[in-house]
């Protein structure tokens, strides 16, 4: 999944009034989520567990009784952001010494010690293989355990259908974990350990319940999807998978994230031909620079990744393709710089996630001494977003006067009297309707492109 979780998520202080069928404890509990979209289904398995156990999760962390944070370790300044928010909870734990304080996810997972050594106060640390242990942890420490490091080397305690959805109408389906890629400077394989796929039929009987919910849109997970099936006795790959997923009525059905190197023709086929995947597809690049490529060890050439582009342009009807690019890896030059920056206009990105490179430790990259000058990483990551920036507006542009499907998911974070809805690409929609229609699929007219959105209006139920 590399760094596709974009923008650091917060458990969006959502106070999901739900108790447990266990006892009651009106004890509450907030999680905040850091990273990817696999943490952030990790953060509602967290709040599933929590929530049997009788806590009431809470969108505040004054006043909580236990403290989740769930962690990211994909760079440097997502580390160095954990570790500040931790020390903030110094004060918390002074004002009420019951309050419990967990910290999970990948950071945990590959500096559990660490964590534990410079933040005595942290009650509990947990991995990303045992997820699902979160309340008999909790429990150990109530009955008065301290410095519990419930971190585990492997494992694997995925139950579909054991999570609480922030949003009720929207669902992440992960349908394999871990990574082999070992791409030279992700930290992913090692905190998430090897490739493992749910079996379909666990999947398809998933997807058929949430259907079942009136779930609109699915998003099946993985750190990459198209290795679906590579682990399974039976012979069947992420194509045949989304195929038998199509029919079982769902209205969107999505998938993050693809790798260019096992992205293959016959998913492109599939994608088009299926009714309800939706015409976006997230497929980082990382460099346009095939030397650059080799040294990541990405397994792919820009030729073969333009190839790709041109072959989803041409066969998926307003295909809307999305990526993510860093600058500054060791060794990369000018020129390699150059052939990111011809990638990147040829193939029209509608949105690019763009980072420049931190050292991760444990990774092969970070034992590469040739450090690209900070003035240049700089210099390139600016140019890298402004030419970016003005694709996606361009391509913004081209919506005006259309009319799209478009999934209503809450109101306008900036605006509470707009509802923020999205396209079929994730591109955000504002649009003034009744409030009733959240949760809904609706028709929206693209009367002006922004940078980052669109305003619409609203034209009526799907
Ligand atoms: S190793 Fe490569 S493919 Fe795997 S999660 Fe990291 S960036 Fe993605």
């Amino acid at each position: 999944m590399g760094n596709q979780g974009p923008k650091q998520h917060g458990y969006r202080n959502m106070a999901l009034k739900r108790t447990g069928d266990g006892k009651k404890t009106n004890q509450k509990a907030y999680i905040k989520t850091f990273g990817c979209q696999m943490n952030e289904y990790d953060s509602e398995r967290i709040a599933y567990h929590l929530t049997k156990a009788g806590y009431t999760l809470t969108g505040r962390l004054e006043g909580s009784d236990l403290i989740v944070l769930n962690t990211c370790a994909v760079r440097e300044k997502a580390k160095n952001r954990l570790y500040g928010h931790i020390g903030n909870l110094k004060k918390h734990k002074k004002e009420n010494p019951h309050l419990i304080i967990a910290v999970g996810g990948c950071t945990a997972q590959n500096l559990r010690a660490d964590i534990q050594k410079d933040f005595p106060f942290v009650d509990i640390v947990f991995g990303t293989f045992n997820v699902s242990q979160i309340a008999q942890l909790v429990a150990q420490k109530q009955k008065g355990r301290s410095n519990i490091c419930g971190v585990k080397e492997q494992g694997f305690d995925y139950q579909l259908g054991q999570s609480v959805r922030p949003q009720p109408f929207k669902a992440f389906v992960p349908v394999i974990t871990g990574c082999n890629n070992f791409c030279s400077y992700c930290i992913v394989p090692f905190v998430r350990g090897r490739e493992k796929s749910l079996p379909p039929e666990a999947i398809a009987a998933h997807i058929k319940d949430l259907a079942h919910q009136g779930v609109k849109e699915v998003t099946l997970l993985g750190q990459n999807v198209n290795s679906y099936g590579k682990d399974l006795d039976q012979a069947i790959d992420f194509s045949s998978l989304l195929e038998k997923m199509d029919p079982l009525g769902i209205p969107w059905i999505r998938f993050m994230t693809s790798h260019p190197k096992d992205f293959s023709p016959k998913l492109v086929k599939v994608v088009a031909g299926c009714d309800q995947a939706v015409n976006h597809i997230h497929l980082p690049l990382q460099s346009g620079s095939n030397a650059v490529l080799e040294k990541m060890n990405r397994k792919y050439t820009q030729e073969h990744y333009l190839g790709m582009v041109q072959d989803m342009k041409a066969n998926m009807k307003n295909c809307s393709i999305t990526t993510d690019i860093m600058v500054g890896f060791p060794g990369e030059e000018e020129k390699d710089f150059k052939q990111t920056m011809h990638v990147v206009k040829k193939a029209r990105f509608k949105r690019a996630f763009t980072f420049i490179y931190s050292p991760r430790e444990r990774t092969a990259a970070a034992k590469i001494k040739d450090v690209v000058p900070l003035a240049s990483k700089k210099k390139w990551f600016g140019e890298l977003v402004a030419v970016q920036n003005r694709i996606s507006y361009e391509e913004n542009k081209k919506m005006e006067g259309k009319t799209f499907q478009a999934l209503v998911e809450g109101y306008s974070p900036k605006d509470k009297g707009l509802l923020q809805a999205r396209l079929y690409d994730h591109t955000v929609v504002l649009c003034r309707a009744p409030k009733q229609l959240i949760g809904k699929m609706v028709y929206l007219e693209i009367k002006q492109a922004k940078a980052f959105y669109l305003i619409g209006n609203y034209q009526g139920k799907c």
